[in-house]
């Protein structure tokens, strides 16, 4: 057991569980983070089912619950005009970034983390790199996701539309609210001037579900993403976690599982002294399938196959193959 403090850069999911983990070894625990909280993020929003046991072994399952995040019980795809539903084996979450964001800070603050303000660089002490993804693309035709939340008729599906090398999810969240998040490549924002509002109008499925619904914010958007995992290397005493070690593609709605996952293996490595490669070991063996799967789907979609593999398939299979292997962090 180590008894030197521990950084950790980041207060997102993954930061937070990184620090709710350290700190239930015993740790001492510092958060820095450069943004105020509750703020919005541009995200699905979706959270997989498979969260609740990573929830319950922080020991913040009822606050999360508190939340009262909305029940998603059913996925409803679309590859173009062709339709795949299924019921989800588990209830998954339909929560804001706004509230879930605040209330896992809350809680590691509650139990003994102190929090700093300020952005934070790695420095030779021992840090958990929880900074959220990189930024810079070089491929030429770049992604930005966008998201807005809106009011209006509720549903249990998390319904994705794939249309024109972009997507767009819908399920609905706390307090009643609906989320709209897309990601497009850039070539096909600039065609409609970067308004996501015209470029949902252009797609006849999707202009149809958002019809009765109503805009509460002004749209967000971020980018370039960059997918991939980084389960490489990293300095000794430096655990990265969640997208800081690895994004996966958005459509799969598992970053968050997954930066929760890899808070909790980094949170109990790094306070017990675990090297930082055998940690990276770990993450690699609990997230390499899901990223294989996940980057395989995007190249079926972008060839326009991806609907008939969706026929090959059983719907819970598509899900399940998009999951981290969190049996293997428990
Ligand atoms: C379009 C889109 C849709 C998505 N939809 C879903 C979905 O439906 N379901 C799902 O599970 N996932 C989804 N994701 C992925 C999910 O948002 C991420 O996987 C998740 O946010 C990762 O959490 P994190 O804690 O690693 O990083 P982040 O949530 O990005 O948190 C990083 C934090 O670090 C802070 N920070 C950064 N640099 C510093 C610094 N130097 N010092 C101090 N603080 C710093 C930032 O302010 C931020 O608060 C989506 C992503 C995108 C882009």
């Amino acid at each position: 057991m180590r008894t030197e403090p521990i950084r950790v850069i980041g207060a997102g999911p993954a930061g937070c569980s990184a620090s709710l983990s350290a700190l239930q070894q015993g740790a001492h625990v510092t958060i820095f983070e450069k943004t105020r909280f509750p703020r919005h993020k541009v995200c699905g929003e979706f959270l997989s089912p498979e969260a609740v046991v990573i929830l319950e072994r922080l020991g913040v399952l009822s606050e999360f619950l508190d939340l009262r995040p909305h029940p998603v019980t059913e996925a409803n795809v679309f590859f173009g005009a062709v339709n795949k539903r299924w019921k989800l084996e588990e209830s998954a979450f339909g929560i804001s970034r706004y509230a879930l964001d605040s209330a896992l800070l809350g809680c590691a603050v509650n139990r003994g983390a102190e929090l700093v303000r300020e952005a934070a660089e790695p420095n030779h002490g021992l840090t958990i790199l929880a900074h959220g993804r990189q930024h810079s693309s070089s491929r030429k035709d770049r992604l930005f996701g966008f998201k807005a939340h809106y009011s209006g008729p509720l549903s249990h599906s998390v319904d994705l539309y794939f249309d024109r090398k972009m997507y767009v999810g819908i399920n609905c969240i706390e307090d009643r609210l609906t989320n709209v998040c897309g990601l497009a490549p850039e070539s096909l924002l600039r065609e409609h001037g970067f308004d996501p509002d015209s470029l949902l109008a252009a797609i006849p499925r999707l202009k149809e579900r958002i019809s009765p619904l109503c805009r509460q914010m002004e749209w967000l958007i971020t980018g370039p993403l960059v997918f991939g995992g980084g389960f490489g290397q990293a300095a000794p005493g430096v655990y990265p976690v969640g997208d800081a070690l690895g994004f996966v593609d958005p459509f799969t709605g598992s970053g968050m599982l997954g930066a929760l996952v890899t808070g909790l293996v980094a949170g109990r490595s790094c306070a017990q002294a675990v090297p930082s490669a055998r940690y990276l070991a770990e993450c690699k063996s609990i997230l390499q399938s899901q990223y294989g799967a996940a980057s395989l789907f995007r190249k079926l979609v972008s060839w326009g196959l991806a609907d008939k593999l969706a026929w090959l398939l059983p719907g819970q299979r598509l899900f399940s193959l998009t999951r981290p292997a969190v049996a293997r962090a428990l």
